[in-house]
């Protein structure tokens, strides 16, 4: 299943940290938002009622090992998990570390932003993340 006009379908969403059969996750190239991660389903499906049970089962597993990573990564204030698909219906779940320091917290990073912030740069995050999710999903 394949939607030409989705761009989950027909780009990576991001830089790939991992992937199997069902899903991908990527790291978001967001510079406010150090360690935003997505996990993008593989095919073009809408809700997560369209999944069978042990797809939806599979997925949110992967999506909170993304979570625990990045917590233990980053130690951020709040973890956002988040799953809108209004502009884009092809289930992913934005996993987003959130800073009480960054430009919206405590808003969505959808929101107007709140204030400027220098933005964290840690170096090797991409590596980091890799190796950890790697030893997480096996
Ligand atoms: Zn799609």
């Amino acid at each position: 299943m394949m939607n030409h006009g989705c761009v989950f379908c027909n780009s990576l969403g991001g830089e790939l940290l991992w992937q199997n059969d069902l899903c991908r996750i990527v790291l978001v190239d967001d510079p406010n938002y150090v360690g935003f991660c997505r996990v993008i389903l593989n095919k073009h499906v809408k809700e997560m009622t369209d999944l069978s049970d042990a797809e939806r089962l599979h997925l949110m597993q992967i999506t909170f090992k993304v979570e625990q990573v990045l917590r233990d990564v980053l130690q951020p204030t709040k973890i956002n998990l988040a799953s809108l698909g209004n502009k884009t219906p092809h289930i992913h779940w934005h996993v987003i570390p959130r800073f009480e320091t960054d430009i919206h917290f405590p808003e969505t990073i959808w929101s107007v932003e709140v204030r400027q912030t220098n933005k964290p740069n840690i170096v090797g995050l991409f590596a980091i993340l890799k190796t950890k999710l790697a030893e997480a999903l096996v």
